[in-house]
């Protein structure tokens, strides 16, 4: 029997990662390139900021809300598989020292998008090496061009490629045709006629192109989980860094700011007061890393200490807040145990202050304190 000649190979099966957020636009990106019959994989970089299932189990006003993880979510819909990657630790250096700075929030956008761009490229370099044509050709998002200020403008689009080191590997399905022909259009992988061309922040486009599509169920806004748009949060972020006089976090830190009522009485210390029932059997789970309050004489909430009392009035404060928050509110004497992270526990009689004694200045997360200046030492990534 004679051997295929070279003219019957198979054409190579071009594949395509693409970053899915969980929300539309990135669903859609997927689904546009899937009609062209190119695979698609999935990749969601969990970076801290956006854990929106966690947060809503927490709350009761959140209960009826849907819990799911939506990356994994729609990458079912989409039936691709989905790799989940924790960059949470290399993410850091882009929240605290952006090269291309923050938006309206703590928010880094263009540097968060060409780092997750820039980490897509580092896994299709990877695969490419390992697999060669088996691996990803190129990479997709979901961006529109001036669909967010600052990190999806046009002249941004090409920053993004550029500084993620993707170049023309990296394609926007739905924005396409607004920008250069990338190298999947180039080499006729992808057909640019059946590409889109939309830009702005009407969002009819990416509604009439669901409809399309069958799609009817989807997470909005895109991109809403991240905290980091967040002006409360940004604001408790940017108190964090001022206390500990440098810009720097650890996992705990910006999970905790997601949590309870936040007041700094002092500059050396703040409180961390649950608001209910979830709240409080979460904040159970910091008890052995950080001091903490409980009422005994009366019902009330668990509160964490951030931070270190620097006299015995600083306690006696602490412990007259928490008072405050309490059921024993207006009794003559609240007793309250303050216990260390090592189980060292001492009860103190209190009264609670009365709410005028509460100041407004003390409520974290309400206005935005003057952050300190980038880690010196830290390179600026990008
Ligand atoms: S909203 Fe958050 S996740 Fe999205 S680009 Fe901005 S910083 Fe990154």
């Amino acid at each position: 029997m004679s051997q295929p000649s070279s003219s019957t190979k198979q054409p190579v099966k071009r594949k395509a990662l693409a970053l899915v957020s969980g929300g539309l636009d990135s669903m859609l990106a997927v689904r546009v390139i899937q009609e062209q019959g190119i695979e698609v994989e999935g990749v969601n970089f969990y970076t801290g900021f956006c854990v929106e299932g966690h947060t809503q189990a927490i709350r009761e006003r959140d209960k009826n809300k849907n819990k799911r993880n939506n990356a994994l979510w729609v990458a079912e819909q989409l039936g691709i598989k989905l790799h989940i990657v924790d960059i949470s630790e290399e993410y850091k250096d882009v929240v605290l020292n952006p090269k291309h700075g923050y938006g309206a929030h703590l928010n880094p956008c263009l540097d968060c998008k060409i780092f997750m761009v820039n980490q897509a490229t580092l896994m299709l370099n990877k695969a490419r090496e390992l697999a060669g044509d088996e691996g990803f050709d190129f990479i997709i998002t979901g961006e529109v061009i001036g669909q967010r200020p600052k990190s999806q403008l046009k002249w941004t689009m090409p920053v993004i490629a550029r500084e993620s080191g993707a170049d023309d590997r990296l394609l926007r399905p739905l924005s396409a045709l607004n920008l250069d022909p990338t190298l999947p259009e180039r080499e006729g992988w992808v057909n640019r006629d059946e590409l889109y061309g939309f830009s702005g922040r009407n969002r009819t486009p990416q509604m009439e192109l669901a409809e399309k599509f069958g799609l009817t169920e989807f997470a909005q806004p895109a991109g809403g989980c991240c905290f980091l748009t967040h002006e409360a949060y940004s604001n408790k972020l940017a108190d964090l860094w001022q206390a500990r006089r440098k810009r720097d976090y650890e996992l705990d830190d910006i999970m905790l700011l997601k949590v309870g009522r936040h007041l700094r009485p002092k500059p050396n210390f703040k409180l961390i007061v649950s608001r209910e029932e979830g709240e409080n059997n979460f904040l159970q789970g910091y008890r052995y890393q950080f001091p903490s309050f409980e009422v005994v004489s009366h019902g009330g909430p668990l509160t964490l200490v951030d931070g270190e009392f620097e006299s015995d009035e600083d306690l006696q404060l602490a412990a007259q807040i928490v008072a405050r928050f309490s059921q024993g509110r207006t009794a003559d004497e609240v007793i309250i145990a303050y216990r260390e992270p090592n189980g060292v526990t001492r009860e103190l009689t209190v009264k609670a202050l009365r709410p005028d004694q509460i100041k407004p200045e003390w409520h974290v997360g309400d206005s935005r304190p003057e952050i300190p200046p980038a880690p010196v030492e830290a390179e600026q990534h990008g």
